[in-house]
C-alpha cells in the first residue's frame, strides 16, 4: 500500500480562494506599503524587481503602496498619482514583472486628506490634523463628487495598467476615514450629518470604482476595523459600513487597526503578535465577503492559527515581506524555521520613511536593494573565514555562503548571537527568531561553524584565507567614576544575561538605546507580553461600545522603582527609533520610571548613587546601579593580524562602537559578503 502523502503545512493558509474572476492560490496577502522606491531615478525598474521577488516567493496578492488618485490626494510632494494614463509605462513595468513570476497585483488608492505633506492640503472638513500642522481646506460638495470619479477613474487606469485590481484606501485616518468619523467631518451637506451621509463618501466611491472598472476586476476596501482615536467609528458603525460596502460591490475588507495619529502603537515591536484579531473578527461575523486580519502578523503559525480559528479568511503581511521574500515558499514547503522574521522593529522601514530614506529591512539589507545587491553565485568561490557570530558576523557569513564561498565561522561564545541574545531578552524583542533563522541558515548553507573557538591571529594568518572578517564586536563601557566597583553596581549585559539581578530601586547610569531597553526589561510587568494585559494598559476597549474603540487604560503594577540618568541635558530618548520610541517612553512614563538629563555623577557607595543636578547634591539610594553607559570596540584581534601583514575586513561594533547598531551591523556586513 502507498503511504498517504505528508500533510500540506498551514492547509488553510495554502488553501485557494476562488472568487470566480480571479483565484488566488493562498490567502496570504502582501499588504500595502510605502517605499519610496518610486521617487528614485531608476524607480520602475526596482520597484518592479521588489515586487517580482515577492511573487516569485509565493505571495498570493500583492497589494502596492499607496498611489494618489489625483494632486490634492498626494502623501508629499513627490509621492506617486495616477490620475492620467502617462503613468500608465511605469506601473506596466510592475504588473509585467509580478506576472511573469505568476504573481497578482492591486493598486492601492490612497488619498491622503489631511495627512498630506503639501503645501495645501483638503479634508472632508477644515479640521487640522495633530500630526500634521498645516491648514486644510474642506472640500467643496462638487469636488467630493470629483474625488469620487478620480478614484474610478485611478481604478480604470490601474486596470489599463495591467492591475488585477485595486485596493481603496479606507483606513488609518487618511481622506475616506476623515469623511467617515465625526472627528474629522463637521460637513452639514449631504457628505456630512447622520451616518448615513458620512458613508456616503465610500459607498459612491467602491460604486463608481465597480461601475467603471468592471465585475472582473478585483476591488479590495481597507476598512478602519478599530479608530483608536476620540471621536472616531464604533463598532456599530463599521458593522453598517462594512455590509453596506459588501452590498456595493467589494470584493474583499482588508481591516486596518488605528489612525496614524492614534497614540495607541498598533504595529510597534511592543504589541503583542495578533492583539488586534478581536477587530477582525469583528468585521469577519458581520460580512459574507472574504476578510483579511492584518497587523503583527509575522509567522506562518499564527496566520494559521487566525484562519482556522475563524478571525479571517486571508492574512495580511506587510513588513514581513520585506524581512523575507520567501516567506509563503517556505511556510508551505516545510520551512518556516528557515523564515527570517519580522521583529517589528521598524528601524529600516517606517522610520527610514519617515525622516526621507528609501525603506529597507534591517534583518534583511536587500529589500528594496534587489537591483544593488542581487543574488546569484559570486565569480569565483572563496575561502572566507569570519570571527564572531554577532549580527554583522551572521550577516556576512551566511550572505558569503548564499553566494557560493566556502565559509568558517568562529565564535569564542558556545552559541552564535552575540548582543543579539542580550537584545532577546528585551520585552517584545524578537531577536530569538533572527537567531533561529540564522542557526538554520547555517546548517543549509553549510557555514562550518566553530563555537567555542576565539581565533588566534597567528593561526588564522597561517590558514591561508582569501578573505579574513573581524566581527569581534564590543565590551560594554565601564565609566571611570568613583565607587564604580561597588558591589552594587553591574553592567547591562550581566543584568539581561541574568548573571545579576536587580534589587527594589535601581539607578541606570545612561540613556541611550540600551538604558532605555534595560528600563523595559527591569519594569515590565509579569503579563506585558499577554494581549489582555497590553490592551487594557494601553486603554484599548475590546467591546466595540466606545468611539475609537478607546477606555481608560488600566495602571501596571510594577516591582521596582527606575531611575534613569544622563550627563547631556538633551532630551533623553533621542536616538530611539521614530515610530518607537515615543510608544516607549509613554510605557516607562507610565510605569513611574523616572528620566534625569544633565547630572554630573560623583561616586557611588553603599547609601546609593550621588550626582549634581542643576547645582545641587542629591543621593539617590539604591540597590542596584546599572551601567549602560556604551561600547568599546574590541578589536585586539584585528590589530594582531594587521601586524602579521593580514588585511582582514573590520565590520559590525568592533568596527565602529559608538555606533554600534543591529541595522548597520546587518547592512555592513551582508554588503560585504556581496563585494567578495
Ligand atoms: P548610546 O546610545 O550611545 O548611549 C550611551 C549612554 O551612555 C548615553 O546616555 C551617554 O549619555 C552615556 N555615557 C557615555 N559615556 C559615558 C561615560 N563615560 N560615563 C557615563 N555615561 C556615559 O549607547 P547604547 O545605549 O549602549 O546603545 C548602543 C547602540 O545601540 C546605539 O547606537 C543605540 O542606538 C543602539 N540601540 C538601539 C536601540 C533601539 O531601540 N533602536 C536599542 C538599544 C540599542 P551621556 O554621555 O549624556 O551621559
Ligand atoms: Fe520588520 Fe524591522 Fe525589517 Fe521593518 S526593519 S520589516 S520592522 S524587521
Amino acid at each position: 500500500m502507498q503511504p498517504d502523502p505528508p500533510a500540506l503545512p498551514f492547509p488553510r493558509l495554502f488553501a485557494p480562494l476562488d472568487l470566480g474572476f480571479i483565484r488566488l492560490p493562498n490567502r496570504l496577502v502582501m499588504g500595502s506599503m510605502h517605499t519610496r522606491l518610486e521617487s528614485e531615478a531608476d524607480g520602475a525598474r526596482r520597484l518592479a524587481a521588489f515586487y517580482a521577488e515577492r511573487a516569485r516567493g509565493g505571495a498570493g496578492l500583492i497589494i502596492t503602496g499607496g498611489v494618489a488618485p489625483n494632486r490634492d490626494g498626494l502623501l508629499e510632494d513627490d509621492a506617486d498619482v495616477l490620475d492620467d494614463s502617462a503613468r500608465g509605462a511605469f506601473h506596466r513595468t510592475v504588473t509585467d514583472a509580478v506576472h511573469a513570476e505568476g504573481g497578482r497585483i492591486c493598486l492601492q488608492i490612497l488619498h491622503a486628506g489631511r495627512y498630506a505633506r503639501i503645501a495645501a492640503p483638503v479634508g472632508a472638513s477644515d479640521i487640522p490634523s495633530p500630526i500634521n500642522r498645516r491648514a486644510i481646506r474642506a472640500l467643496a460638495d462638487g469636488e467630493v463628487a470629483q474625488t469620487v470619479e478620480d478614484f474610478a477613474r485611478c481604478a480604470e487606469l490601474a486596470r489599463a495598467a495591467g492591475y488585477d485590481g485595486v485596493e481603496i484606501m479606507g483606513s488609518e485616518g487618511y481622506l475616506v476615514t476623515q469623511f467617515t468619523c465625526p472627528r474629522t467631518n463637521n460637513r452639514a451637506d449631504r457628505w456630512g450629518g447622520s451616518l448615513e451621509n458620512r458613508l456616503r463618501f465610500p459607498l459612491e466611491i467602491v460604486r463608481r470604482t465597480r461601475a467603471r472598472a468592471g465585475r472582473d476586476f478585483l476591488l479590495v476596501f481597507r476598512i478602519s476595523a478599530l479608530d483608536l482615536v476620540d471621536d472616531g467609528a464604533t463598532a456599530a458603525d463599521t458593522t453598517v459600513l462594512a455590509r453596506a460596502l459588501a452590498e456595493a460591490g467589494v470584493d474583499i475588507l482588508d481591516t486596518g487597526i488605528g489612525w496614524h495619529e492614534a497614540r495607541v502603537p498598533t504595529i510597534a515591536y511592543g504589541v503583542p503578535r495578533a492583539a488586534w484579531a478581536f477587530a477582525a473578527k469583528r468585521i469577519k461575523d458581520a460580512v459574507d465577503i472574504p476578510v483579511i486580519a492584518t497587523n503583527r502578523i509575522n509567522t506562518p503559525e499564527r496566520a494559521e492559527a487566525l484562519i482556522a480559528s475563524g478571525v479571517a479568511d486571508l492574512v495580511s503581511l506587510a513588513r514581513p515581506f520585506l524581512a523575507d521574500a520567501a516567506f509563503p515558499a517556505k511556510a508551505r514547503t516545510g520551512r518556516s524555521a528557515a523564515i527570517n522574521t519580522c521583529i517589528a522593529c521598524n528601524q529600516a522601514c517606517l522610520d527610514y520613511l519617515f525622516s526621507n530614506r528609501t525603506v529597507t529591512c534591517l534583518v534583511n539589507p536587500r529589500a528594496c536593494r534587489e537591483t544593488e545587491l542581487p543574488t546569484g553565485p559570486a565569480a569565483r568561490s572563496k575561502r572566507v573565514a569570519v570571527v564572531g557570530a554577532g549580527a554583522a558576523g551572521l550577516a556576512c557569513a551566511v550572505t558569503a555562503a548564499e553566494r557560493g564561498h566556502r565559509v568558517t565561522l568562529f565564535e569564542a561564545a558556545h552559541r552564535i548571537g552575540g548582543q543579539l541574545n542580550l537584545a532577546s531578552v528585551i520585552p517584545g524583542k524578537e531577536f530569538a527568531e533572527t537567531l533561529r533563522y540564522f542557526e538554520t541558515r547555517i546548517a543549509e548553507t553549510a557555514v562550518e561553524l566553530r563555537l567555542g573557538s576565539p581565533a588566534d591571529a597567528t593561526a588564522l594568518a597561517a590558514a591561508g584565507f582569501d578573505e579574513v572578517v573581524i566581527a569581534t564586536g564590543v565590551r560594554p563601557r565601564v565609566p571611570e567614576l568613583r565607587g564604580v566597583d561597588h558591589p552594587k553596581v553591574a553592567r547591562y549585559d550581566e543584568i539581561l544575561s541574568g548573571t545579576r539581578v536587580a534589587g527594589a530601586s535601581v539607578a541606570i547610569i545612561g540613556a541611550g538605546g540600551i538604558g532605555f531597553d534595560v528600563a523595559a526589561y527591569l519594569s515590565a510587568p509579569a503579563a506585558a507580553a499577554e494581549t489582555a494585559h497590553f490592551l487594557a494598559a494601553w486603554g484599548v476597549d475590546t467591546s466595540g461600545a466606545s468611539r475609537g474603540g478607546l477606555a481608560p487604560p488600566t495602571p501596571e503594577q510594577t516591582e521596582r522603582r527606575i531611575t534613569m540618568f544622563q550627563r547631556k541635558s538633551t532630551p533623553p530618548g533621542r536616538t530611539l527609533g521614530v515610530t518607537t520610541g515615543w510608544a516607549l517612553k509613554a510605557e516607562l512614563a507610565r510605569r513611574g520610571v523616572r528620566i534625569l538629563a544633565g547630572v554630573q555623577y560623583q561616586r557611588i557607595d553603599d547609601a546609593g548613587l550621588h550626582y549634581t543636578h542643576e547645582g545641587e547634591v542629591h543621593v539617590l539610594p539604591c540597590d542596584t546601579v546599572v551601567l549602560c553607559a556604551g561600547q568599546l570596540a574590541a578589536r585586539e584581534l584585528y590589530d594582531e593580524l594587521c601586524a602579521l601583514g593580514v588585511r582582514p575586513h573590520l565590520i559590525g561594533g568592533a568596527d565602529r562602537a559608538e555606533e554600534l547598531d543591529a541595522l548597520r551591523a546587518f547592512d555592513q556586513g551582508t554588503r560585504l559578503a556581496h563585494a567578495f
